[in-house]
């Protein structure tokens, strides 16, 4: 599985970052999110499962790939 993230949907609001800090973090200057790892190992799965459920710009996607 392979995570995606739409980073001009981002608003910065760090959710993603709270679910799944193993694989998600934020830009220091805009709080933008990004990927720490694209292809995260099988027990981070869930939290990036939680992070694509609440992530209020619906900026993260899961791709089964
Ligand atoms: S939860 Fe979504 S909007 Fe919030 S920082 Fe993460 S990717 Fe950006």
């Amino acid at each position: 599985m392979r995570v995606e993230l739409d980073e001009p949907k981002c608003v910065a609001s760090g959710q993603c970052v709270m679910a799944a800090p193993e694989v998600f973090d934020q830009r220091d200057e805009d709080g933008i999110a990004f990927l720490l790892v694209e292809k995260p190992p099988a027990d981070s799965l869930d939290d990036v499962r939680e992070a694509v459920a609440i992530c209020p710009a619906a900026a993260i996607r899961l791709v089964d790939q």
